[in-house]
């Protein structure tokens, strides 16, 4: 059974979850898991946003130590950036992105976690929203956004949209993933992996 993509949004600001039932149509509201917070399943795939420059994207890859501890590595895929006293020192990492995608699926390596900040276009007053993601492809467009924007380019034409991807895998079988997709005036650039919107 194929569902239609859509994005959650997680939101404790009881004005922001009415300006977005009224902009994005056939929402459904959800009561959160913890009772203050209000879940909103918005009906449009697409949003327009308003990033307000490179200070709105985080991107950082981690691996984590386990439940309860802290990162055993934090870097930008070249350098340290954490613990503070060792920022900047190279951190090891394979060069090669196919040699740090397969460190990363063995466990040995950080993964992408890339945070974007931004408003919404349509309601810019409904305040800052915040999409993560582990996506390679997600941490390589907020790249791309940031040096866009390093180069003048402006953060209020963009857009995150959600595709769906069908893939056919060896045996034959066909599987469908969706991903979310972060335009930023350019050619869409696409990204897997998970998404959550929180305000
Ligand atoms: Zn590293």
């Amino acid at each position: 059974m194929a569902t239609l993509p859509s994005w959650l949004v997680t939101t404790r600001n009881e004005e922001a979850a009415t300006t977005l039932a009224r902009l994005y149509s056939g929402l459904h509201r959800i009561h959160g898991r913890q009772q203050e917070s209000i879940e909103l399943k918005l009906g449009s795939d697409a949003i327009a946003v308003n990033v307000d420059g490179p200070g709105s994207v985080i991107n950082r890859m981690v691996l984590e130590q386990g439940e309860g501890l802290g990162p055993l590595h934090v870097c930008d895929g070249s350098s340290l950036l954490e613990p503070m006293n060792k920022a900047g020192d190279r951190c090891g990492c394979p060069e090669s992105v196919f040699d740090r995608k397969a460190a990363a699926r063995s466990g040995h390596g950080p993964k992408p976690d890339a945070r974007l900040e931004f408003r919404l276009a349509a309601a810019p007053d409904a305040g800052l929203f915040v999409l993560t993601s582990s996506s390679w492809t997600f941490s390589d467009s907020l790249s791309a956004a940031v040096a866009h924007m390093e180069r003048g380019a402006d953060g209020a034409q963009m857009e995150i949209r959600l595709q769906r991807k069908v893939v056919t895998t060896r045996s034959g079988m066909s599987a469908s993933y969706v991903r979310p997709v972060l335009s930023v005036g350019e050619p869409e650039v696409a990204a897997p992996g998970h998404l959550r919107l929180a305000a």
